[in-house]
């Protein structure tokens, strides 16, 4: 017999329909999205799609499948979630490899262990997205805390402040670091982990997702001894990956690198990276002075969110080394606003930039996808028409969601000396974008947006919310 059981679902969900039910109407819970909890049945029951609704306190998308495949999946699923269950309960030793593993097996790049009255709740972060793995009880739950706690090296009786610590983790063949946090919310001390080099998507900038074009230019810039190199976007947006991405293209044994992060994220051989760690005296200023003492050709600057952090970016750039950092801005114009707003001098700003790169990451719809009417629509100060235009629809292999991976959106702002000289006369905003329009091909977030609506790449209304 062909199988026809899914590749996998949100087993936490099976919490909320019992067995009995799901084999009585034939349906089962898939996984939770934004339009509410998507399902498999074979026939829609309106009752019974009202009691699903109560259950699960959310709307309910029914998918119908043929009546084996349902049972199938149900057969299947409620076998998994019964061991699970187990495993949680009894098999305590199991669990905390159990979660690792089955983390990294699933490419995620968080866990979060978040305490609850009756024990916590397991969650991954996966393409940007939390989704439930398991349910732990109050034992499991304190079991694996402990557990983690140790392996990381930190203090298990502290449980008030918040610590950062670290595991190796070796699992087939390949060695994963883990940086593990705790925080004390008001429910009990709450775990994140975050796995790095979790298999790297990206084995290379080329794979990072930017256009020939925009290569060309960004290598030619890696490769100048000086100048800054500033990632914008807000949390999300993938600037992180990109920027290592970077310091990895230029690490060689000839170039002295120096980061200052907080923390460090992802470690790089050949590389000097610190840590911030006020607790331990290990302030930025503190390390930033160590560093500059080294003389390093590269400075990279986890993030300029202050005047601190902004002034000592821009004068290293200023007095020769090369400089990388991220910093939140809308888009590249904004960036020389950002600093100046953050008590940098107008002048050294402008001088010491040399390419800002602003980015997003949008989500990808899937092969299923199928054109439907959107009422007109302003995107990017470009006005839609009312008409068709791709939207998510739903297949096993994006298990239901419409989506499949994701799609980089950048801008790529080269400061060049005509930039610099417009913007130290003040030439207003829209005169400089035209410039940079003309000079530098697809530059701006608005184009890419176009094009990618226009090929059916993205759904037009995902793309409302980006500003
Ligand atoms: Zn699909």
């Amino acid at each position: 017999m062909i199988s026809l059981v899914l590749e996998d679902i949100e087993l936490d969900l099976l919490n909320y329909v019992n067995y009995d039910f799901a084999t009585k109407f034939n349906v089962l819970p898939i996984r939770r999205y934004d339009n509410g909890v998507i399902i498999i049945c074979s026939e829609i029951m309106d009752k019974v799609i009202n009691d699903l609704k109560v259950m699960f306190n959310d709307n309910v998308v029914p998918y119908i499948r043929s009546i084996e495949s349902v049972q199938q999946n149900i057969a299947h699923y409620y076998e998994v979630f019964k061991s699970r269950q187990n495993l949680s309960d009894e098999n305590l030793d199991d669990i905390y490899d159990d979660t690792i593993r089955t983390a990294i097996d699933m490419k995620v790049s968080d866990i979060h262990i978040e305490p609850n009255k009756s024990g916590s709740n397991v969650r991954f972060r996966r393409n940007g997205e939390l989704e439930m793995f398991k349910k732990l009880s109050f034992r499991a739950h304190k079991f694996i805390s402990t557990k983690i706690k140790v392996m990381s090296n930190l203090d298990i009786t502290e449980k008030r402040i918040s610590q950062d610590g670290k595991i190796t983790y070796k699992y087939n063949d390949f060695k994963y670091n883990l940086r593990v946090s705790t925080l004390l919310t008001s429910k009990g001390e709450k775990i994140s982990i975050r796995i790095h080099n979790n298999r790297n998507e990206y084995e290379n900038i080329i794979d990072l997702g930017f256009s020939e074009e925009q290569i060309e230019i960004i290598e030619k810039y890696l490769m100048k001894k000086n100048g800054m190199i500033i990632l914008s976007g807000p949390t999300g947006s993938g600037k992180s990956t990109t920027l290592y991405k970077f310091i990895e293209h230029i690490n060689t044994e000839k170039v002295s690198i120096y980061t200052i992060e907080d923390p460090v994220e992802y470690e790089i051989d050949g590389i000097n990276q610190s840590s911030i760690n006020e607790k331990a005296g290990l302030t930025f200023d503190e390390i930033s002075k160590n560093i500059l003492r080294h003389d390093p050709d590269v400075l990279m600057i986890g993030e300029i969110r202050d005047e601190e952090t902004a002034k000592v970016a821009v004068s290293s750039s200023v007095v020769g080394h090369k400089v990388f950092s991220t910093i939140h801005a809308k888009d590249s114009l904004s960036v020389v606003t950002r600093l100046i707003d953050l008590g940098v001098s107008e002048f050294l700003a402008i001088d010491a930039l040399d390419l800002v790169i602003s980015q997003r990451l949008v989500k990808k719809l899937c092969r299923c996808k199928k054109k439907k009417y959107i009422d007109e629509m302003i995107v990017f100060n470009k006005k839609y028409e009312k008409a068709k235009y791709y939207s998510p629809n739903g297949c096993e292999k994006c298990k239901f969601t419409g989506y499949s991976g994701r799609i980089l959106l950048s801008e790529i702002l080269v400061i060049d000396d005509i930039i610099k000289d417009m913007l130290l006369k003040k030439k207003i905003m829209a005169d400089i974008r035209k410039y940079i329009e003309m000079k530098y091909f697809e530059y701006s977030f608005s184009q890419n947006v176009q094009t990618l609506i226009e090929s059916g790449e993205v759904y037009i209304k995902d793309m409302e919310i980006l500003k």
